[in-house]
C-alpha cells in the first residue's frame, strides 16, 4: 500500500469523484423513498381486557399465570425482561429448593411439574427425597435454566396465557369491576382492564403503586452476580465437566427498588467479576445478564408470618401451602443457615398473600408478608412456586365467583389446589 500523501491534482480528482458519488446516491435514495409510518411510540394505547393480570413472570408469576389459565381465567402475564423465570433463569439461580422435608415431598403441583419435566428433558438427575440429607442444599434440584424458560413459555401458551415481554405497569387505578393498569413497553402503551391482579414482581411493585404498606429493612441482604471462570458452564448436570453451581460474588447494598439502584447493583457486580478475571487470570466463560437480589420489600399482609411461626411450623387456620428451608440470612460476613428442628415444616397462610386492606389483589413470591428472618427462609424457589399456585387459584376463583380472593371459601381454594396436584397442609 502506498502511504505517500496525495498530490494536489490527485486529491482534486478523488474528491470530485466523491462529490459525484454522493450526489448520485442521494438521487437513488430519493427515488426509492417510501412514506414512513409514524414512529411506533406515538401510537395510541392498545387496550386489552382479561380476568387475571399477573405482573412479573418469574419464579412465582409463571406458576400463578399457568394455574389461573388452567382454571379457565383469561390471563395476561406482564414481564419487563425478555424471558420467563426471573431469578431462576435471568438471575442464574437454577437450583430450586426445597420440594421435600424430612423424607417426603411437601411441595408439588405446577412448579414441580415444570421442574420435573425440565430435568427429564435435559437428561438430568433428581435428588432422592426419601433421604434426609446432612446439608439442606443437597436436595435442591439442578435444572437447565434455558430449557426451563422454554418449557415455561410452552406451558403458558397451552394454558391460554398471553405473555407481554418488555412491559411494566406505570399506573394502577381501581375501576368498578377491578383494575385499570396502564403499562409501558418500548413502542407500546397498553391499557389492561382486569378483574384481579397478582403481583409477582419480587418487590411488590404493584402494591407500592397503590400506596399499600410494604416493609423494608434498613440493611438488606447482599445480592449476587453469577458467573463461571475457566470451564464452560454445563447447567443442570450435577456431575461432569463444567458441572456444579456457578461462582458468585456478593453485591453489598444491592437494591432492586428502581432502575437507578438496580443499574448501580449490576455495575458493581460486573466490576467485581472483571477484577476476578484480572486477578485469577482465568477466562470468563459464563456471566448472567442480571444480578440477583435476595431481599427487597415485603408486603404487610392480612397476616404477617413471624420467625416464631416459621420455626415452630405453625399450621395457620388458612394454611394453603408448605415452605421449607433453614433461616438463611446473608450478611457482610456470609451466611450460616439455621436449620429447622427435625420434623418442623412451616406453612403459608392465604392471608399472608393478601395486602392489608386490599381487594382483588394477591401477592406471591419473595415479597410474601413476613418478618425479615421468616422471609430469609420463605423466599426460596419451591416455596415461591407453591405461593404462585395458591395466588393463581384464589384469583381465578374470585373471578368465577365475582368476588375478592379472601371471600372465596377457603375449602374451594384448597380443593382446587389439590385438583391441580398441589400439596395442601392438613388442618392441625
Ligand atoms: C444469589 C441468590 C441465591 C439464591 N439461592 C437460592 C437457592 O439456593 N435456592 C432457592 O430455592 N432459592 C434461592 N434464592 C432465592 C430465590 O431465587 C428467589 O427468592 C425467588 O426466585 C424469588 O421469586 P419471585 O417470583 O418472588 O421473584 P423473581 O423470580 O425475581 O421474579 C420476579 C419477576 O418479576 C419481573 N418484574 C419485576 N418488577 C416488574 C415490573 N414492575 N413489571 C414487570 N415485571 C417485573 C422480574 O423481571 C422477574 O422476572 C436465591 C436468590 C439469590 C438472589
Amino acid at each position: 500500500m502506498n502511504d505517500r500523501p496525495l498530490g494536489r491534482r490527485q486529491f482534486m480528482r478523488y474528491s470530485a469523484a466523491g462529490v459525484a458519488l454522493t450526489a448520485s446516491s442521494r438521487a437513488i435514495a430519493q427515488a426509492h423513498a417510501i412514506p414512513q409510518p409514524e414512529p411506533a411510540h406515538t401510537e395510541g394505547p392498545v387496550t386489552i381486557r382479561c380476568d387475571v393480570l399477573v405482573v412479573g413472570g418469574g419464579t412465582a408469576g409463571i406458576i400463578a399465570a399457568i394455574q389461573a389459565g388452567r382454571i379457565g381465567a383469561e390471563t395476561f402475564l406482564l414481564e419487563r425482561n425478555s424471558q420467563l423465570g426471573g431469578a431462576m433463569t435471568t438471575g442464574g439461580v437454577s437450583f430450586p429448593g426445597l420440594f421435600d422435608a424430612w423424607g417426603k415431598q411437601i411441595i408439588a403441583g405446577i412448579g414441580w411439574e415444570l421442574v420435573r419435566e425440565s430435568v427429564e428433558l435435559d437428561g438430568g438427575a433428581f435428588p432422592d427425597f426419601s433421604q434426609v440429607p446432612d446439608r439442606h442444599w443437597k436436595n435442591q434440584v439442578r435444572i437447565n435454566p434455558f430449557l426451563y424458560a422454554l418449557l415455561a413459555e410452552e406451558k403458558c401458551e397451552q394454558a391460554g396465557v398471553e405473555i407481554a415481554y418488555y412491559e411494566f405497569p406505570q399506573a394502577v387505578r381501581r375501576t368498578t369491576n377491578g383494575w385499570q393498569v396502564d403499562c409501558a413497553g418500548f413502542g407500546t402503551r397498553r391499557r389492561v382492564l382486569c378483574k384481579q391482579i397478582v403481583d409477582c414482581t419480587g418487590g411488590a411493585d404493584v402494591v407500592s403503586m397503590l400506596n399499600l404498606p410494604r416493609f423494608r429493612s434498613e440493611e438488606t441482604q447482599p445480592g449476587s452476580i453469577l458467573f463461571k471462570l475457566d470451564t464452560a458452564h454445563n447447567p443442570g448436570r450435577p456431575n461432569g465437566p463444567g458441572s456444579g453451581l456457578l461462582d458468585s460474588v456478593y453485591i453489598h447494598g444491592a437494591d432492586s427498588s428502581n432502575s437507578r439502584t438496580a443499574t448501580a447493583a449490576n455495575l458493581q457486580g460486573r466490576k467485581a467479576v472483571l477484577t476476578k478475571v484480572r486477578t485469577t487470570k482465568q477466562r470468563l466463560m459464563h456471566l448472567q445478564p442480571e444480578a440477583g437480589f435476595r431481599e427487597s420489600y415485603r408486603i404487610q399482609g392480612e397476616t404477617v408470618i413471624t420467625v416464631e411461626d416459621y420455626t415452630s411450623g405453625r399450621v395457620f387456620d388458612d394454611a394453603v401451602c408448605y415452605a421449607f428451608y433453614p433461616v438463611d440470612l446473608h450478611t457482610r460476613s456470609g451466611v450460616t443457615p439455621k436449620p429447622l428442628a427435625r420434623g418442623t415444616v412451616p406453612t403459608v397462610p392465604l392471608r399472608a398473600l393478601v395486602p392489608k386492606g386490599s381487594r382483588n389483589l394477591m401477592v406471591a413470591g419473595r415479597s410474601v408478608s413476613s418478618d425479615r428472618l421468616a422471609n430469609s427462609g420463605l423466599r426460596v424457589q419451591a416455596s415461591c412456586m407453591a405461593m404462585g399456585q395458591v395466588a393463581g387459584v384464589a384469583a381465578a376463583l374470585a373471578v368465577a365467583e365475582n368476588t375478592t380472593p379472601l371471600k372465596v371459601p377457603l375449602k374451594d381454594i384448597q380443593d382446587m389446589l389439590r385438583q391441580h396436584g398441589a400439596i395442601v397442609p392438613a388442618a392441625s
